[in-house]
Protein backbone atom coordinates (compact mmCIF):
# COMPACT_ATOMS: atom_id res chain seq x y z
CA UNK A 1 0.00 0.00 0.00
CA UNK A 2 3.17 2.52 1.04
CA UNK A 3 4.91 1.51 -2.34
CA UNK A 4 2.19 2.62 -4.34
CA UNK A 5 0.30 5.17 -2.26
CA UNK A 6 2.59 6.44 0.64
CA UNK A 7 1.44 6.59 3.66
CA UNK A 8 -2.22 6.96 2.72
CA UNK A 9 -2.58 4.44 5.15
CA UNK A 10 -2.09 7.04 7.68
CA UNK A 11 -4.96 9.85 6.06
CA UNK A 12 -7.45 7.17 5.41
CA UNK A 13 -6.79 4.00 7.39
CA UNK A 14 -6.03 4.72 10.44
CA UNK A 15 -8.34 5.10 12.96
CA UNK A 16 -5.79 7.50 15.16
CA UNK A 17 -4.89 9.72 11.93
CA UNK A 18 -8.35 9.48 10.26
CA UNK A 19 -9.67 10.79 13.88
CA UNK A 20 -6.75 13.08 14.35
CA UNK A 21 -7.70 15.13 10.87
CA UNK A 22 -11.16 15.10 11.27
CA UNK A 23 -10.53 16.58 14.67
CA UNK A 24 -8.15 19.55 13.18
CA UNK A 25 -10.34 20.27 10.87
CA UNK A 26 -13.20 20.57 13.60
CA UNK A 27 -10.77 22.40 15.16
CA UNK A 28 -10.48 24.88 12.75
CA UNK A 29 -14.26 25.23 11.84
CA UNK A 30 -14.66 25.88 15.78
CA UNK A 31 -12.39 29.08 15.74
CA UNK A 32 -10.36 26.51 18.14
CA UNK A 33 -6.52 28.81 17.99
CA UNK A 34 -4.41 26.86 15.59
CA UNK A 35 -0.50 26.09 16.68
CA UNK A 36 1.43 25.49 13.62
CA UNK A 37 4.32 24.06 13.89
CA UNK A 38 6.26 24.03 11.14
CA UNK A 39 10.02 24.14 9.75
CA UNK A 40 13.11 22.95 11.76
CA UNK A 41 11.00 22.69 14.79
CA UNK A 42 8.61 20.05 13.17
CA UNK A 43 11.34 17.92 11.39
CA UNK A 44 13.24 18.00 14.92
CA UNK A 45 10.19 16.79 16.47
CA UNK A 46 9.96 14.22 13.50
CA UNK A 47 12.71 12.68 14.93
CA UNK A 48 11.14 11.48 17.58
CA UNK A 49 9.01 8.91 16.17
CA UNK A 50 12.13 6.93 15.38
CA UNK A 51 13.30 7.35 18.77
CA UNK A 52 9.72 5.94 19.67
CA UNK A 53 10.71 2.56 17.33
CA UNK A 54 13.94 1.87 18.76
CA UNK A 55 12.22 1.82 22.15
CA UNK A 56 9.28 -0.31 21.26
CA UNK A 57 11.61 -2.45 19.30
CA UNK A 58 14.26 -2.78 22.21
CA UNK A 59 11.72 -3.44 25.06
CA UNK A 60 9.54 -6.11 22.59
CA UNK A 61 12.65 -7.69 21.91
CA UNK A 62 13.76 -7.24 25.93
CA UNK A 63 10.61 -8.87 26.72
CA UNK A 64 9.65 -11.37 23.55
CA UNK A 65 6.15 -9.99 24.35
CA UNK A 66 3.91 -6.67 22.63
CA UNK A 67 4.64 -4.97 26.03
CA UNK A 68 3.67 -1.07 24.31
CA UNK A 69 0.19 -3.07 23.00
CA UNK A 70 -1.44 -2.16 25.94
CA UNK A 71 -0.58 1.72 25.92
CA UNK A 72 -1.07 2.11 22.32
CA UNK A 73 -4.33 4.17 21.12
CA UNK A 74 -4.58 3.04 17.76
CA UNK A 75 -5.13 -0.51 19.27
CA UNK A 76 -7.76 0.70 21.88
CA UNK A 77 -9.53 2.22 19.81
CA UNK A 78 -9.81 -0.96 17.29
CA UNK A 79 -10.20 -3.39 20.82
CA UNK A 80 -12.96 -4.41 23.09
CA UNK A 81 -11.33 -2.36 25.80
CA UNK A 82 -10.58 -5.18 27.47
CA UNK A 83 -7.67 -6.28 30.32
CA UNK A 84 -4.93 -5.92 27.69
CA UNK A 85 -5.63 -2.21 27.14
CA UNK A 86 -3.91 -0.19 29.70
CA UNK A 87 -5.28 3.11 31.67
CA UNK A 88 -2.32 4.96 29.52
CA UNK A 89 -3.84 3.87 26.16
CA UNK A 90 -6.82 6.57 27.14
CA UNK A 91 -4.89 8.79 28.04
CA UNK A 92 -2.49 8.78 25.09
CA UNK A 93 -5.85 8.73 22.96
CA UNK A 94 -7.29 11.97 24.89
CA UNK A 95 -3.70 13.78 24.80
CA UNK A 96 -3.84 13.37 20.90
CA UNK A 97 -8.17 14.05 20.73
CA UNK A 98 -7.20 17.66 22.88
CA UNK A 99 -4.17 18.06 21.04
CA UNK A 100 -5.49 17.39 17.14
CA UNK A 101 -7.90 20.21 17.82
CA UNK A 102 -5.41 23.02 18.06
CA UNK A 103 -2.16 21.34 16.23
CA UNK A 104 -2.28 19.38 12.91
CA UNK A 105 -1.91 15.49 13.41
CA UNK A 106 0.77 15.88 16.20
CA UNK A 107 0.73 11.99 16.87
CA UNK A 108 1.11 11.06 13.17
CA UNK A 109 3.87 13.67 12.31
CA UNK A 110 6.16 13.20 15.55
CA UNK A 111 5.22 10.11 17.74
CA UNK A 112 3.67 7.11 15.44
CA UNK A 113 6.35 4.49 15.28
CA UNK A 114 4.48 2.67 12.45
CA UNK A 115 5.11 6.27 10.48
CA UNK A 116 8.77 5.53 11.16
CA UNK A 117 8.38 2.52 8.99
CA UNK A 118 6.27 4.01 6.68
CA UNK A 119 8.06 6.81 5.95
CA UNK A 120 11.28 6.02 4.34
CA UNK A 121 9.17 3.16 2.44
CA UNK A 122 7.11 5.84 1.20
CA UNK A 123 9.81 7.83 -0.78
CA UNK A 124 9.58 5.29 -3.03
CA UNK A 125 6.10 5.68 -3.46
CA UNK A 126 4.70 5.62 -7.34
CA UNK A 127 1.73 7.54 -6.60
CA UNK A 128 2.69 11.70 -6.11
CA UNK A 129 0.81 14.95 -5.91
CA UNK A 130 2.01 16.55 -9.29
CA UNK A 131 2.02 20.45 -10.03
CA UNK A 132 2.26 22.43 -13.23
CA UNK A 133 4.46 25.33 -13.30
CA UNK A 134 3.54 26.95 -15.93
CA UNK A 135 0.20 27.32 -14.67
CA UNK A 136 0.20 27.74 -11.04
CA UNK A 137 -0.16 31.40 -10.03
CA UNK A 138 1.91 30.76 -7.18
CA UNK A 139 -0.64 31.86 -4.57
CA UNK A 140 0.84 29.28 -1.69
CA UNK A 141 -2.69 27.66 -1.03
CA UNK A 142 -1.84 24.29 -1.56
CA UNK A 143 1.31 24.42 1.33
CA UNK A 144 -0.72 26.22 3.38
CA UNK A 145 -2.93 23.40 3.17
CA UNK A 146 -0.73 20.43 3.96
CA UNK A 147 -0.56 19.07 6.90
CA UNK A 148 2.93 17.93 6.61
CA UNK A 149 4.62 21.19 6.12
CA UNK A 150 5.32 20.03 2.59
CA UNK A 151 6.72 22.90 0.32
CA UNK A 152 3.45 21.66 -2.86
CA UNK A 153 4.10 25.61 -4.08
CA UNK A 154 7.31 24.70 -4.95
CA UNK A 155 7.72 21.39 -6.01
CA UNK A 156 7.16 19.99 -9.40
CA UNK A 157 5.93 16.85 -7.64
CA UNK A 158 5.59 15.60 -4.25
CA UNK A 159 7.91 12.74 -3.27
CA UNK A 160 8.29 12.96 0.46
CA UNK A 161 8.19 10.00 2.02
CA UNK A 162 6.23 12.07 5.13
CA UNK A 163 2.91 12.82 2.27
CA UNK A 164 0.21 10.92 3.43
CA UNK A 165 -2.01 11.78 -0.15
CA UNK A 166 -4.64 13.12 2.18
CA UNK A 167 -5.37 15.63 -1.31
CA UNK A 168 -5.69 18.75 1.10
CA UNK A 169 -3.56 20.48 -1.08
CA UNK A 170 -5.15 19.54 -4.64
CA UNK A 171 -8.61 20.49 -2.37
CA UNK A 172 -7.14 23.41 -1.73
CA UNK A 173 -5.80 24.65 -5.08
CA UNK A 174 -7.97 27.39 -7.13
CA UNK A 175 -6.31 25.92 -10.13
CA UNK A 176 -7.22 22.44 -9.63
CA UNK A 177 -9.70 21.61 -12.02
CA UNK A 178 -7.29 23.47 -14.81
CA UNK A 179 -5.11 20.23 -14.04
CA UNK A 180 -2.26 22.76 -12.51
CA UNK A 181 -2.69 20.46 -9.09
CA UNK A 182 -3.40 17.04 -9.15
CA UNK A 183 -2.26 13.21 -8.19
CA UNK A 184 -1.37 10.38 -10.17
CA UNK A 185 1.49 7.87 -11.12
CA UNK A 186 4.51 8.40 -13.67
CA UNK A 187 3.14 9.50 -16.94
CA UNK A 188 3.93 5.85 -18.41
CA UNK A 189 1.01 4.55 -15.38
CA UNK A 190 -1.78 7.08 -16.93
CA UNK A 191 -0.43 10.26 -15.55
CA UNK A 192 -3.28 11.25 -13.66
CA UNK A 193 -5.70 9.77 -10.92
CA UNK A 194 -9.13 11.10 -9.64
CA UNK A 195 -9.96 10.10 -5.79
CA UNK A 196 -12.05 7.07 -6.47
CA UNK A 197 -8.69 5.25 -7.81
CA UNK A 198 -7.15 6.24 -4.65
CA UNK A 199 -9.92 4.02 -2.87
CA UNK A 200 -10.31 1.23 -4.71
CA UNK A 201 -6.69 0.90 -4.55
CA UNK A 202 -7.27 1.53 -0.66
CA UNK A 203 -9.72 -1.19 -0.79
CA UNK A 204 -7.89 -3.96 -2.98
CA UNK A 205 -4.89 -3.89 -0.61
CA UNK A 206 -7.27 -4.13 2.44
CA UNK A 207 -9.50 -6.66 0.80
CA UNK A 208 -5.81 -8.42 0.07
CA UNK A 209 -4.51 -8.63 3.35
CA UNK A 210 -7.95 -9.55 4.82
CA UNK A 211 -8.31 -12.51 2.23
CA UNK A 212 -4.08 -13.52 3.13
CA UNK A 213 -5.05 -13.62 6.80
CA UNK A 214 -7.65 -16.13 5.86
CA UNK A 215 -6.20 -18.37 3.33
CA UNK A 216 -3.13 -18.10 5.19
CA UNK A 217 -4.12 -17.22 9.20
CA UNK A 218 -0.26 -16.94 10.29
CA UNK A 219 0.02 -17.34 14.17
CA UNK A 220 0.50 -14.75 16.06
CA UNK A 221 2.50 -16.57 18.69
CA UNK A 222 5.12 -19.56 17.59
CA UNK A 223 7.39 -21.14 19.88
CA UNK A 224 9.06 -24.16 19.72
CA UNK A 225 11.50 -26.50 22.05
CA UNK A 226 14.15 -29.06 20.59
CA UNK A 227 15.15 -30.55 17.06
CA UNK A 228 12.33 -31.37 14.49
CA UNK A 229 12.23 -35.69 14.38
CA UNK A 230 11.49 -36.71 11.41
CA UNK A 231 7.87 -37.65 11.82
CA UNK A 232 5.83 -35.36 14.23
CA UNK A 233 1.69 -35.58 14.87
CA UNK A 234 0.15 -32.27 14.58
CA UNK A 235 -3.04 -31.72 17.03
CA UNK A 236 -5.29 -28.57 16.48
CA UNK A 237 -7.77 -27.55 19.00
CA UNK A 238 -9.30 -24.97 20.89
CA UNK A 239 -8.85 -23.26 24.02
CA UNK A 240 -10.28 -20.89 26.60
CA UNK A 241 -8.54 -18.08 28.06
CA UNK A 242 -6.08 -17.32 25.35
CA UNK A 243 -6.24 -13.63 24.95
CA UNK A 244 -3.44 -12.25 24.33
CA UNK A 245 0.64 -12.94 23.96
CA UNK A 246 0.99 -13.61 27.58
CA UNK A 247 -1.49 -16.24 28.20
CA UNK A 248 0.55 -18.24 24.87
CA UNK A 249 3.71 -17.92 27.04
CA UNK A 250 1.47 -19.22 29.76
CA UNK A 251 0.39 -22.13 27.85
CA UNK A 252 4.02 -23.08 26.61
CA UNK A 253 4.42 -23.30 30.19
CA UNK A 254 2.12 -25.67 30.49
CA UNK A 255 3.36 -27.83 27.77
CA UNK A 256 7.40 -27.35 28.64
CA UNK A 257 7.31 -29.53 31.79
CA UNK A 258 9.29 -32.18 33.55
CA UNK A 259 6.30 -34.94 35.24
CA UNK A 260 3.74 -36.96 33.67
CA UNK A 261 2.71 -34.89 31.25
CA UNK A 262 6.22 -34.12 30.07
CA UNK A 263 5.90 -34.34 26.33
CA UNK A 264 8.76 -37.06 26.91
CA UNK A 265 7.84 -39.00 29.02
CA UNK A 266 10.89 -41.94 28.30
CA UNK A 267 13.51 -39.43 29.23
CA UNK A 268 12.37 -36.92 31.68
CA UNK A 269 14.18 -33.61 31.72
CA UNK A 270 15.78 -34.03 28.64
CA UNK A 271 12.81 -32.43 26.55
CA UNK A 272 12.31 -33.01 23.02
CA UNK A 273 10.42 -31.69 20.22
CA UNK A 274 7.42 -29.90 20.19
CA UNK A 275 5.77 -26.58 18.61
CA UNK A 276 2.65 -24.54 19.94
CA UNK A 277 1.60 -22.11 17.38
CA UNK A 278 -1.26 -19.83 18.81
CA UNK A 279 -3.83 -17.62 17.51
CA UNK A 280 -4.80 -15.40 20.59
CA UNK A 281 -7.91 -13.62 20.81
CA UNK A 282 -11.15 -13.27 23.19
CA UNK A 283 -13.44 -16.36 23.49
CA UNK A 284 -12.05 -19.64 21.93
CA UNK A 285 -8.62 -19.46 20.16
CA UNK A 286 -6.98 -21.68 18.05
CA UNK A 287 -3.40 -23.27 18.81
CA UNK A 288 -1.40 -26.01 17.13
CA UNK A 289 0.78 -28.11 18.76
CA UNK A 290 3.01 -30.19 17.15
CA UNK A 291 5.18 -32.85 18.37
CA UNK A 292 7.18 -35.79 18.65
CA UNK A 293 4.83 -39.11 18.22
CA UNK A 294 7.43 -41.41 19.59
CA UNK A 295 7.11 -39.78 23.13
CA UNK A 296 3.81 -38.45 23.84
CA UNK A 297 0.12 -39.09 22.39
CA UNK A 298 -2.66 -36.54 22.21
CA UNK A 299 -4.19 -37.04 25.79
CA UNK A 300 -0.65 -36.32 27.06
CA UNK A 301 -1.37 -33.26 25.34
CA UNK A 302 -4.20 -32.37 26.53
CA UNK A 303 -3.66 -33.63 30.02
CA UNK A 304 -0.86 -30.90 29.90
CA UNK A 305 -3.29 -28.22 29.54
CA UNK A 306 -5.76 -28.79 31.13
CA UNK A 307 -4.05 -30.28 34.92
CA UNK A 308 -4.45 -28.66 37.48
CA UNK A 309 -1.56 -27.95 39.74
CA UNK A 310 -0.23 -26.46 42.64
CA UNK A 311 0.79 -22.90 43.09
CA UNK A 312 3.62 -23.49 44.82
CA UNK A 313 4.62 -19.64 44.87
CA UNK A 314 1.69 -19.25 47.47
CA UNK A 315 1.18 -22.81 48.51
CA UNK A 316 4.83 -24.49 49.46
CA UNK A 317 3.32 -27.44 50.87
CA UNK A 318 1.42 -28.25 48.15
CA UNK A 319 -2.02 -28.68 49.82
CA UNK A 320 -4.63 -27.28 47.95
CA UNK A 321 -4.93 -28.16 43.67
CA UNK A 322 -5.54 -25.05 41.33
CA UNK A 323 -8.01 -25.07 38.55
CA UNK A 324 -6.45 -24.38 35.01
CA UNK A 325 -7.21 -21.61 33.52
CA UNK A 326 -7.32 -23.33 30.06
CA UNK A 327 -9.70 -25.39 28.66
CA UNK A 328 -9.92 -27.48 25.90
CA UNK A 329 -13.19 -27.00 23.59
CA UNK A 330 -15.24 -30.51 23.20
CA UNK A 331 -12.89 -32.12 26.07
CA UNK A 332 -13.76 -32.91 29.52
CA UNK A 333 -10.51 -34.12 31.12
CA UNK A 334 -12.71 -35.86 33.77
CA UNK A 335 -14.48 -37.98 31.43
CA UNK A 336 -11.71 -38.37 28.95
CA UNK A 337 -9.20 -39.58 31.38
CA UNK A 338 -11.43 -40.77 34.38
CA UNK A 339 -7.79 -41.63 36.92
CA UNK A 340 -7.52 -38.05 37.60
CA UNK A 341 -10.29 -38.66 39.51
CA UNK A 342 -8.13 -40.16 41.95
CA UNK A 343 -5.98 -37.33 42.87
S1 LIG B 1 -1.59 18.08 1.43
FE1 LIG B 1 -0.78 17.21 -0.46
S2 LIG B 1 1.45 17.14 -0.16
FE2 LIG B 1 0.54 17.48 1.84
S3 LIG B 1 0.34 15.42 2.72
FE3 LIG B 1 -1.64 15.87 1.72
S4 LIG B 1 -1.38 15.04 -0.36
FE4 LIG B 1 0.69 15.16 0.51
S1 LIG C 1 -2.58 26.20 -4.70
FE1 LIG C 1 -2.43 25.70 -6.87
S2 LIG C 1 -2.08 27.67 -7.86
FE2 LIG C 1 -1.67 28.02 -5.68
S3 LIG C 1 0.55 27.62 -5.46
FE3 LIG C 1 -0.44 25.67 -5.09
S4 LIG C 1 -0.44 24.68 -7.11
FE4 LIG C 1 -0.04 26.85 -7.47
Amino acid sequence: MTILLRRAFCSHVCPVGTLSEWLGKRGAAFKVPQLRVRGRIDRALGLLKYVVLGLVLWATLSARELVFRGACPAYALISRHGTDISVWAYVVAGAITFTSLAVVLPFCRWFCPLAAVLTPLSKFGVARVKREGASCTDCGRCAAACPMDIAVDQLPQVTEGRCTSCLSCVDACPKASDGTLYWGPPGWMGDRWSRAVLFAMLLVCLAGAAAAAYLVPLPSYVKSRGTPPERTRTLEMRVSNLSCRGRANLLFWYLDRDDMFQLNSSVPGEGTYFKLEAWPGPGWSRIRVTYDPATADDDAVRGAITEPYFNLREDRLQTQWMEPPFGIEGYDPLTTDPGRLAW
